[in-house]
């Protein structure tokens, strides 16, 4: 009888691809892991024990056939591998390379609940997707039939990303606006190289362009173009905008030189990676090149900042943030890699003010984890008296994201928004409160995944193909 090529999870350790030892990665933009080896991807495969009811799969957003993949991978039958994985979800290779695989597939794999080690899913389903691409096996976007229909999406994020793929390949005409002049959102301009290099997105970028979807860029829907000229043009609208509001930092010196948003030290660092002329960077605003910077936040975008500042080459790179370690809100595992990088995390410590017309100091209040909120998660108050003042010639505030007010900028008081100013849509429609407007991603999540963002993209676009496939029907009895 044949072996069993899986269940090999007792005797094949866990294993990652190769992480490139820190002292040569704080240097460049590349990605920090090396791709697996053919042999070492089925190997790593093979320890999955095949469970009849897969919390992996249960915990991936987009309900990824895990099991199947990995069965297939081990087996060396990568095209099926590739085939299966991208029927669920529209960019595989990106979601392998940054989902918070510790809290989604991975941390509910049962061999990593029995202390083995989970299957390393994330590495697996990149090595499958990347292999694609290599091979020839990601084959354009071809619709059965062109229709007549179009849909205008506003914002080429991952979320309207996903929705233009499916409505394309169902022969929709589709429109995207983005402000900005490349598309990926913050695939493009928000996520650093070394967690996402850019060719991964600009390939995606380019078979969509090449299926015939439009991209009308450089165009700021309310400014460029109103929301409601959108409307007229096309048969439905998905509202795929992001949340790019930056939290703000109160108390005295806030407005000092030198005290910068997360996104725009971070879009100035990916420009420049990709070439363009940035003058922010070139005069020093947003580069931490020889200076003391200090990062406020404890969140992935904070982990960012950090890790670019090292890379840019600071003269040191500190990261304030309020709670302790067990409880900031950040990925443990971009911790550790910031901490080999070279970044030291100032633990329960909060900016009461800040020193300098060109900053010079961050005024620090010294923190500790009082009693529970109603959350269960312990309080952060003020230990009296414990103050000092962190020297930083760079202060780059990472503290989160809201959304803007879109009712109020695009002048459509009927778009129904939370009291967070998120846009109200149905959980499983996506429609929103205007006929025909449907909305995904972070404009309704709030900050959240790029997976989450893919899924709404994808789950949308089916809702308008029912609608529009029921308008035909109507039209034709
Ligand atoms: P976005 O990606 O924000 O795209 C929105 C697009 O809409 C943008 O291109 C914008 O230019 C455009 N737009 C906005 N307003 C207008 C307008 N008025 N007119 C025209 N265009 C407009 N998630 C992960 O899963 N893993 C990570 O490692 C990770 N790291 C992150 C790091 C950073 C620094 C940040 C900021 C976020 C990170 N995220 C990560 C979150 C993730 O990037 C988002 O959840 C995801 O990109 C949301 O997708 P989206 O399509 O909703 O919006
Ligand atoms: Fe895991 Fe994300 Fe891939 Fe789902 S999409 S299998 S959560 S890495
Ligand atoms: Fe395999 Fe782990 Fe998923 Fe079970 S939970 S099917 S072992 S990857």
């Amino acid at each position: 009888m044949a072996e069993n090529p899986m269940l090999k999870f007792i005797s094949v350790d866990r294993d990652m691809p190769q992480k490139r030892d820190a002292s040569l990665r704080n240097t460049d933009f590349q990605e920090i892991y090396a791709q697996f080896a053919d042999q070492k991807a089925k190997e790593q495969s093979s320890r999955c024990s095949q469970c009849g009811v897969p919390y992996c799969q249960t915990h991936c957003p987009l309900h990824n056939n895990i099991p199947d993949w990995l069965r297939l991978t081990a087996e060396g039958r990568l095209k099926e591998a590739y085939e299966l994985s991208q029927a669920t979800n529209t960019f595989p290779e990106i979601c392998g390379r940054i989902c918070p695989q510790d809290r989604l597939c991975e941390g509910n794999c049962v061999i990593e609940q029995s202390g083995h080690g989970t299957v390393t899913i994330g590495a697996v389903e990149k090595y499958i997707t990347d292999t694609a691409w290599e091979q020839g096996w990601v084959k354009p976007i071809t619709a059965e039939r062109e229709r007549d229909e179009s849909v205008g999406i506003i914002g080429a994020g991952p979320g309207g990303l996903a929705a233009a793929d499916m409505l394309r390949r169902a022969g929709v005409q589709v429109t995207i606006y983005d402000r900005y002049d490349r598309a990926g959102g913050l695939l493009t301009y928000g996520i650093p190289g070394f967690k996402l290099e850019k060719p991964v997105v600009m390939q995606r970028n380019e078979q969509l362009e090449k299926a015939g979807v439009e991209f009308v860029l450089n165009t700021n829907v309310g400014e460029d173009i109103s929301f409601d000229a959108i409307r007229g043009k096309h048969d439905a609208v998905i509202i795929a905008t992001g949340v790019y509001k930056t939290r703000d930092l109160q108390g005295p010196g806030s407005g000092a030189d030198g005290i910068v948003r997360a996104i725009d030290y971070l879009t100035a660092s990916n420009r420049k990676s990709f070439g363009d002329d940035v003058p922010e960077f070139d005069s020093g605003e947003l580069n931490a090149e020889g200076k003391r910077v200090v990062v406020i936040g404890g969140g992935d975008t904070a982990m960012d900042c950090v890790r670019t500042a090292v890379r840019q080459g600071a003269e040191s790179v500190k990261c304030l943030y309020r709670r302790d370690r067990a409880n900031m809100p950040g990925s443990q595992r971009e911790v550790a890699n910031a901490e080999e990088e070279g970044v030291e995390f100032v633990w329960l410590t909060a900016p009461k003010g800040f020193t300098g017309d060109a900053v010079s100091g961050v005024m620090i209040q010294q923190m500790r984890l009082g009693q529970p909120d109603a959350t269960g998660r312990q309080t952060p108050e003020e230990i009296p008296g414990a103050e000092y003042v962190e020297e930083a010639d760079l202060v780059i505030k990472a503290l989160g994201f809201e959304p803007e007010d879109l009712p109020t900028l695009w002048g459509e008081e009927e778009l129904e928004v939370t009291r967070w100013g998120t846009v109200k849509a149905d959980f499983r429609t996506h429609a929103t409160s205007l006929p025909g407007v449907y909305a995904v991603g972070d404009i309704v999540r709030g900050a959240s995944l790029v997976v989450w963002a893919i899924r709404d993209g994808r789950e949308a676009a089916e809702s308008i193909l029912e609608e529009l496939n029921a308008g035909v029907q109507v039209a034709a009895e």
